[in-house]
């Protein structure tokens, strides 16, 4: 059974730092809890040229243990606990920058964690530059982005009312908004007063640019949070993606780095992103990619005698059964790798469930395959640690023993061996719960095959010639028939495609196919899937922009954010005024595919001038229910207007792009160019 312990961090032994202020006294923030105010001192990680600032709370000025303890453990159960650890991590975190004196213009969040951050931010703009909360959460909302993680509606953040009530209705004073404008903000229906507070719904409403972490992730996100712009459709929700990626020199061994050096030249480090470099991964003669990737699979072997030898003496088993130790796996089998968080949704015992058939293949004579798990579950997640549990049983049936080992205390040393050493990466997550994953990708960098669900970045990774998927994107609803077909495609697998292609051996004992397998999966995974890339991403997708819009609105003492709050004041006084009266088509029942149909709307905007608005055609195909699938709007323009009745014709003249049955619907949505995306305010008008 897993144990858990909780070792005291020796400060004087870390590489961290008090930040302190001129006289050498530790700087702290203070924010203020119902049983008073509550110090945080400031430490600092010096992350390359990156600093880390970490708050804690165990200081004596704090008094109460309630308070001291609010940094004392990562994800705590405790509600209570936990919304006095985001109050601290949001506000809190914002203070000590400025404390430091740092100015950031844009925030990045990550996860609803943080999200109360974008609340402090507003606090702080509205004093210091006498805007309103409007004006100064339309400037938050501009400058900030929100990535999302989690691919579970019921997995992200919530608060009761009573406890958001309890924290925070003296922060609203300082906001100048009442405690239900606050509850609003964290509602998907701001109406619905039943709607407990989740933190994931407030972060979408305070930024500008929201993300999933893979292609799959950002569509399962756009589905689940549907609900906070209901007029729009789901595909055109403003939830984008930017897929996950590892930091390459961090994860690819020595030995590989040597040979990347080699054949790739020594920019491949600099230049990750660069495809054309990766290419020359097929220049790397195969007896020496082979020879390197089988000395990383020795090392890990070895490696893993050592750990378990450990393992045994520290529960204080027998000599005999120590000693077996160094007889445990095979350097040169066929070796599997599965090490993660144990969350029972990544399924770790699914390739365990027919211990039979998985017996037959492992203890194949002529082509043995061996299997290593590592991993650890979240103290308080007992199926987690079930799961852990009958790994355990398994590594010591007989027949099993040296065969499956599990290696216990994972941890970034342990991560590193397994996947610069094991020849097949297995994940199996129960789709579409894997955000994105990335230890796949540390195995690939290091010549490992991938073997996955088609979930999170393998979804969009995956090609026939560079790994396997488990299953071919089906979703099930009977979770016990989902496990049952999905272990069986992984035996079929392992012994029709994987065990054959391993162990075909020319004279030279190489397996040429499986080298190739190598090199196309690095040359593929590589360039990606990195750090460089995503971080290049977020710049072009959300830093830059955001920092644009920072400076655009702040310009002037703050003239746009001024001007776009009150044409949003203006805009939502008159939204329910607007009409569209009529919508004409020119009289034609076919259209030939390159031809255009004209559409015509009549439409009444009252106190809102055209340019206030964007009139737009929706058009597509119309499924067999009647709904419009793949469509896209097209903008109409204003043709005509009469003035006296503010009445407006617009029109558009639609490209007939493919053959099929097609419909269309007109729609009107706010337009302004200062407006960073047109459904922010959620207000869209369709034609009935
Ligand atoms: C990479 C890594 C993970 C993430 O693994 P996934 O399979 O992507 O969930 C977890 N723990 C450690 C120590 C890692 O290095």
């Amino acid at each position: 059974w897993q144990q858990e312990s909780y070792p005291e961090n020796d400060f004087y032994n870390m590489s961290i730092e008090l930040e302190r202020g001129e006289d050498g006294t530790p700087l702290t923030v203070s924010v203020d809890y119902p049983a008073g105010p509550v110090k945080a001192q400031i430490w600092r990680a010096q992350v390359g040229r990156v600093p880390l600032f970490l708050l804690d709370t165990n200081i004596l000025d704090n008094s109460l243990p309630e308070y001291r303890d609010i940094t004392d453990q990562l994800y705590v159960t405790n509600r209570e606990m936990r919304l006095r650890q985001e109050i601290m991590l949001g506000i809190g975190g914002v203070r000590a920058l400025a404390t430091l004196n740092i100015k950031p213009e844009v925030y990045h969040m990550n996860e609803g964690h943080s999200a109360l951050l974008a609340l402090e931010r507003i606090c702080r703009l509205k004093d210091e530059n006498d805007l309103s909360f409007d004006e100064a959460k339309e400037l938050v909302a501009a400058t900030t982005i929100f990535t999302i993680h989690t691919p579970v509606a019921a997995g992200n953040e919530e608060f009761d009312v009573g406890l958001v009530e309890k924290y925070l209705s003296d922060y609203c004073l300082c906001l100048g908004i009442s405690l239900d404008e606050l509850l609003a903000m964290g509602r998907q229906d701001p109406s619905n007063e039943h709607e407990s507070f989740s933190m994931g719904v407030l972060a979408m409403h305070l930024a500008t640019r929201r993300n999933g972490v893979s292609k799959l992730h950002g569509a399962v996100s756009r589905d689940i949070w549907k609900n906070v712009w209901p007029e729009v459709p789901e595909d055109e929700v403003p939830i984008g993606h930017v897929v996950n990626g590892i930091h390459i020199n961090s994860w690819v061994s020595k030995d590989m780095q040597g040979l990347f050096d080699r054949y790739l030249g020594p920019e491949w480090a600099k230049e990750p992103s660069n495809g054309n470099l990766w290419e020359r991964v097929s220049q790397i003669p195969d007896d020496e990619l082979w020879r390197t990737h089988e000395r990383r699979r020795e090392r890990l072997v070895a490696f893993a005698r050592e750990h378990l030898k450990k393992q045994l003496e520290n529960r204080g088993a027998l000599s005999p059964e120590i000693a077996s130790a160094s007889e445990a796996l095979n350097p040169e089998a066929l070796t599997i790798g599965f090490a993660r968080r144990f969350a029972p949704y990544k399924r770790a015992t699914l390739i365990l469930r027919d211990i039979d058939r998985l017996a037959g293949i492992l203890n194949n004579k002529d082509c043995p395959v061996q299997l290593i798990y590592a991993g650890k579950a979240h103290p308080g997640d007992t199926p987690g640690k079930e799961l852990i549990q009958e790994v355990i049983h398994i590594c010591r049936q007989a027949g099993l023993q040296h065969r499956i080992v599990f290696l216990e205390d994972y941890d970034m040393s342990v991560a590193r061996y397994l996947v610069q050493g094991v020849d097949v990466w297995l994940n199996t997550p129960r789709r579409p719960r894997e955000a994105s994953g990335t230890s796949g990708m540390k195995a690939a960098v290091n010549g490992g095959i991938n073997m996955s669900i088609l979930d999170g970045w393998w979804h969009e990774a995956y090609d026939s010639d560079i790994g396997w998927a488990i299953g071919r994107e089906e979703d099930y609803d009977d979770e016990d028939y989902q496990d049952m077909v999905e272990s069986n495609a992984i035996y079929e697998m392992l012994e029709r495609e994987v065990v054959p292609l391993f162990y075909n051996r020319g004279a030279d004992h190489l397996p040429r196919g499986w080298i190739a397998l190598m090199k196309a999966s690095m040359a593929a995974i590589c360039p990606k899937f990195n750090t460089h890339r995503m971080v290049h991403e977020y710049i072009k997708q959300a830093y830059h922009p955001c920092a644009a819009n920072w400076e655009s609105l702040t310009a002037h003492n703050f003239a746009k954010v001024r001007e776009l709050t009150s044409w949003k004041v203006h805009i939502r006084q008159h939204w329910s005024d607007i009409r569209i009266n009529k919508v004409e088509m020119d009289e034609m029942s076919e259209v030939r595919v390159g031809e255009h149909v004209t559409i015509k709307a009549q439409v009444y905007l009252g106190n809102l001038t055209p340019e206030d608005v964007s009139v737009e055609a929706y058009q597509g195909e119309v499924d067999p229910q009647g709904n419009l699938v793949n469509a896209l709007p097209i903008s109409m323009s204003c043709l005509e207007s009469h003035e006296e009745e503010d009445d407006h014709t617009f029109m558009a003249a639609i490209p007939c792009r493919s053959s099929g049955l097609h419909g269309y619907s007109v729609r009107i949505l706010p337009k302004h160019y200062d407006l960073t995306s047109p459904y922010e305010m959620g207000l869209i008008l369709w034609a009935s």
